[in-house]
């Protein structure tokens, strides 16, 4: 697998740390809201990468996490804290609303097919990991205390900011040095850039998720739980991390500097991206009115899998525009793919023992594309050149779509999978023999009697071709 690599921006061939493994680790959702289709589209991006690795041969360990608390309204610890502001805004506990949101976000990924990680660590969960991290760092001469909070002192670290660096200019994620200089005031921060490892003296009132800790009663701030959950469930050192580009000049580059000022060395050496969803020439963002859930497009008339499908069209670092005229387009794509497939299942079921199995060259094709950098509008271009090859068995057709499937996970011989029973069969070689001999009336009654067990009959270029009602 050929991937690019955020931090050292150039496609990097993967090389698993351990022969066969690969460790993940994807930047989860802050539930204080439903996930908006921008969110969503990011995990979409990382369930290609996963099973793209899956199919690959590699057993993936895929960690993602829950964020439940310290995700304030600004990536770089200012403004309202997010859990306070959906629990406020919808008279609940921040536990309930933690709750609800997360049973929202995993009906969301169960609805998009998008395959469940090894785990899904809490936040809140792992509060004590993160107290031992931050000591961590305290005894490597990494922090200082200023108005009650604990902050980690980018100074301190040789390389800070190599993941925005500057050689970003230019890059596909140029964007994110406008981040960059969108930093905030806090008169404790002896540099802009410095961050809050753990809040006690909070600004946001009487925060409801309070813990005791080495430096007083409070809660941490937001980047640390990915330094330690991910250290936790995959080691030390692990191979790829994932997320949107908008976590690459603070979350992300936060993330590294806590993690190699605890372990004295690089981390992780491959760092993923995907880009934006936009709508009109915005970001799709959970403030403002651009803010689309799964559920608007269903109720809209959609399936899941139509947005799914929408994703694959794009690569993943490139921005991807939402309209309404796209999503139909994905919606009769999809739908037409199905059909062709389904025809081809017909003819499988039917002819299967006139049927060669044949070799083609698709699979490897489709394997290329998925090793150039996860390129899935290029994987998912083989499929429909495949269905239409008439040069290719309807057999190898079908089995190759079928692994195809098991990385662009549309469900495209979902309920199209059926088995035509032996008695059926029988039937079905009697009419045709029947057929053959001009024997009209035997011909009927038999059709007649394939009708009544639940099948529908055609006669195509004059053959029986039966399928389940
Ligand atoms: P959040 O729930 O805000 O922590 O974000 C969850 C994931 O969605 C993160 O990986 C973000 O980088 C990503 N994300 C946020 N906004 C967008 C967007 N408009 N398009 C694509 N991904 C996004
Ligand atoms: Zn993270």
């Amino acid at each position: 697998m050929n991937l690019y690599n955020t931090l050292t921006r150039q496609k990097e061939e993967l090389k698993p740390l351990k022969r066969g493994t690969i460790g993940l680790y994807c930047c989860g959702p802050t539930v204080y809201n439903y996930a908006h289709i921008g969110n969503l589209r990011t995990f979409l991006f990382e369930d290609f990468l996963r099973r793209a690795l899956e199919f690959s041969g590699y057993k993936v360990n895929q960690v993602m996490n829950i964020t439940d608390v310290g995700h304030l309204t600004s990536d770089a610890d200012e403004g309202e804290d997010k859990m306070a502001k959906g629990a406020k805004r919808e008279h609940k506990t921040v536990w309930e609303i933690a709750k609800e949101y997360t049973d929202a976000f995993f009906a969301d990924v169960d609805a998009l097919n998008i395959r469940r990680a090894t785990r899904y660590p809490r936040a809140t969960d792992h509060i004590r990991e993160m107290i031992a991290l931050i000591r961590r760092l305290e005894k490597n001469g990494f922090t200082y205390v200023a108005g009650g909070n604990v902050y980690f002192d980018t100074s301190k670290l040789n390389d800070y900011g190599k993941l925005a660096g500057a050689a970003f200019v230019g890059t596909r994620h140029a964007l994110s040095l406008q981040d960059v200089a969108r930093v905030e005031t806090d008169p404790n921060k002896k540099h802009p850039r410095n961050f809050v490892l753990w809040f006690t003296e909070s600004k946001h009132g009487n925060q409801d998720m309070q813990w005791e800790s080495p430096w007083g009663r409070g809660f941490p701030g937001w980047h640390i739980e990915c330094s330690a959950m991910s250290m936790k469930y995959l080691g030390d050192h692990f191979d790829i991390h994932c997320g949107g580009i908008d976590h690459i000049s603070v979350h992300h580059t936060n993330e590294i500097a806590q993690s190699e000022g605890a372990l004295g060395k690089e981390w992780v050496h491959t760092w993923l991206h995907g880009n934006f969803l936009t709508i009109k020439d915005a970001r799709m963002a959970k403030s403002g009115g651009n803010f689309l859930t799964l559920q608007v497009l269903k109720d809209k008339g959609f399936d899941a899998l139509d947005y799914r499908y929408f994703c694959l069209q794009a690569h993943y670092s490139q921005e991807l525009t939402f309209s309404w005229e796209g999503l139909d387009a994905a919606k009769t794509a999809l739908r037409r793919l199905k059909e062709k497939i389904k025809k081809i299942l017909v003819e499988t079921q039917n002819f299967a023992s006139k049927t060669q199995k044949t070799k083609n060259k698709y699979l490897s094709s489709f394997t290329a594309a998925l090793a150039d950098d996860l390129n899935m509008p290029q994987a998912l271009a083989l499929v429909w050149e495949l269905v239409d090859d008439g040069t290719i068995s309807a057999m190898d057709k079908l089995s190759t779509v079928q692994e195809m499937d098991k990385v662009l996970g549309l469900k495209l011989d979902e309920k199209t999978t059926f088995d035509i029973p032996e008695g059926i069969r029988k039937l079905v070689d009697q009419r045709n023999a029947a057929r053959a001999k001009k024997d009209w009336k035997a011909s009927d009654a038999l059709r007649d009697q394939i009708q009544a067990a639940g099948y529908v009959v055609k006669d195509e270029s004059g053959r029986t071709v039966v399928e389940p009602k």
